[in-house]
């Protein structure tokens, strides 16, 4: 149970799995955390279907399952569950506080691991289709597409290493970018249009995504931006690489963050507010892997607290 008049040690914002390893972290070092899960819980991977390439799950794992075992493992621990979406906070005083609405909670440390939204394409059945033939993490799903066509829509960093990843397994990568050049770096670039596998379509979108629940994408309607010609393409997979958007709003002007607006951390999970940390996708552009959002969580963790002893040792602690 949360303690609206507690002083926490140790407040986590975001239930997936850097806010959840965080908490684990923070729970078996007899710290009692809190956490403030959004209306979400369990982040991104729950939206996911089975989850591969988690370490210790040779079978794979299911998305969700895997975060309602994270969360299992936090409780037993004695972490404080609360479920809302964070409306302020405020890092300029001290002990650091918290809205959920009128509900305010006041802590010593924050660790900061509300994640990462991917860019969709707001089709109308993109949601439906999602885990069904649409996907954002090739990373995460390209094995299921051994001999399919699969189409990738983007012309970045992300849209490349999708596509080559996707070329390993699938008949055809077909790229589809809305220009006649690439965003992404030389380097990606060469590697996508050297692949035999992977083909382009240039100065296109995608309008329309085709199939229902029960067939899954069977296809999508493709669009030329010069002549407005359309055309339907038949299809197994979807992949959206356009970009992901860090779930940092909430921080802006408080917290330094980059040109994308993802948190800028400095030795491990260190924020540029002192006592503030942040772990997985918020503070991730590049890898954002759950297990990598789990490391960092850990790091976050373990910095929350020498932090706090290092405070208790100088007798400058927040109260
Ligand atoms: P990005 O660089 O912003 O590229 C997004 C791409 O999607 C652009 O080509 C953009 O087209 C296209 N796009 C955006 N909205 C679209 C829409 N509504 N419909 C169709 N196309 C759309 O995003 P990113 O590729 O995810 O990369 C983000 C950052 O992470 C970059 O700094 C990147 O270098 C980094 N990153 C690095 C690595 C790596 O180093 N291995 C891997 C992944 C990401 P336009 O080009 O026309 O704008």
């Amino acid at each position: 149970m949360a303690d609206k008049e507690c002083l926490y040690r140790h407040l986590i914002v975001g239930g997936g799995p850097g806010g959840l390893t965080a908490a684990i972290y923070a729970a078996r070092s007899n710290c009692c955390p809190l956490i403030i899960q959004g209306p979400q819980p369990g982040g991104q991977l729950t939206t996911t279907t089975t989850v591969d390439n988690y370490p210790g799950f040779p079978e794979g794992i299911d998305g969700p399952e895997l975060m309602a075992r994270m969360e299992q493992q936090a409780r037993r621990f004695g972490t404080n569950f609360v479920t809302g979406e964070v409306t302020r906070v405020d890092l300029a005083a001290s002990p650091l506080t918290v809205w959920v609405g009128d509900d305010v909670y006041r802590s010593r440390t924050l660790i900061i691991s509300t994640g990462a939204s991917p860019k969709m394409l707001n089709l109308p059945n993109e949601c439906a289709l999602t885990g069904r033939g649409v996907s954002v993490c090739a990373t995460c799903d390209a094995f299921f597409y051994r001999d399919k066509e699969v189409v990738v829509v983007g012309g970045g960093d992300t849209a490349m290493e999708e596509a080559s990843l996707l070329a390993r397994f699938a008949r055809r990568v077909t790229v589809v970018h809305r220009r006649d050049t690439l965003r992404a770096t030389t380097i990606l670039q060469q590697r996508a249009m050297e692949n035999p596998r992977i083909v382009f379509r240039w100065n296109t979108m995608v309008t329309a995504i085709l199939g229902d629940q029960r067939s899954g994408v069977t296809g999508v309607r493709l669009q030329d931006v010069t002549s407005g010609a359309e055309e339907d393409f038949a299809c197994h997979g979807l992949f959206i690489g356009i970009g992901h958007t860090p779930n940092t709003a909430l921080f802006k002007g408080q917290l330094e963050l980059d040109a994308n607006g993802y948190i800028v951390t400095r030795n491990g999970t260190e924020t540029s507010v002192a006592g503030v940390f942040a772990a997985g996708d918020v503070q991730d552009p590049h890898y954002r892997q759950a297990v990598t959002a789990a490391g960092t969580g850990c790091m976050a963790a373990i910095q929350a607290e020498r932090y706090l002893e290092a405070c208790e040792e100088q007798g400058v602690c927040p109260t």
